[in-house]
């Protein structure tokens, strides 16, 4: 298990101090590698301590369900830290919220023009803003499959149920070919172009 939901970070191994624990929010690219892998696995980079960028490996379970104390059919309960059988998992705060419509995680869509719910494995790139401790998150569409660009704050990304009110959003519709999309993510991010947008699931 590299997720810790007590600190709400990944570990993963540094090659100059040996193990670093990094939030979600210092993620910087994810990719889901090919294969027949089950549970599927990611292969993603992240920005160490040390100041240099490594790679890493996360599964799908410990990427979208861990932070929501779920996984392996087990969820960690918070306030006696001891794992418990999935069947009580419906009395689970995080389950509970999201069959009331409420979503852990929630970007805005530019070419659909609305908000929509994901999950983490949705992530393409991050990146921190240049200015004011924004983060830029290009994230595929799970319903269209386009990748949008939005700015959030840090804590939208790390912490569940945590959705900024008003988001950043790159006027652009990027498509599909995830290649092209990070050349223009860095290009997009460092011209600042970003059009507020009232985020609101409800
Ligand atoms: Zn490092
Ligand atoms: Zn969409």
């Amino acid at each position: 298990m590299i997720y810790d939901a007590l600190t709400s970070r990944y570990t993963f191994s540094c090659p100059h101090r040996g193990e670093e624990q990094v939030a979600l929010s210092s993620f910087r690219r994810l990719e889901q590698l090919p294969g027949p892998a089950h549970p599927t696995v990611f292969g993603i980079s992240f920005d160490c301590g040390c100041g240099a960028e490594h790679p890493g490996l996360v599964s799908h379970d410990e990427l979208d369900w861990a932070p929501l104390g779920l996984t392996e059919g087990r969820f960690l309960d918070l306030m006696t830290s001891r794992l418990v059988p999935i069947e009580d998992e419906l009395s689970d705060l995080a389950a509970r919220r999201i069959q009331a419509g409420q979503w852990p995680w929630s970007f805005f869509c530019y070419p659909e023009e609305r908000p929509r719910p994901v999950f983490p494995s949705a992530f393409v790139l991050l990146a921190p803003a240049a200015t004011g401790g924004a983060l830029g998150v290009a994230v595929r569409c799970p319903v269209c499959s386009s990748v949008s660009i939005n700015l959030v704050s840090a804590e939208h990304v790390d912490v569940p149920f945590h959705n900024d009110r008003e988001i950043g959003v790159v006027e652009h519709v990027f498509g599909p070919d995830a290649e092209r999309a990070v050349e223009e993510f860095a290009q997009e991010l460092y011209s600042a172009r970003f059009d507020a947008r009232r985020l609101d699931l409800q």
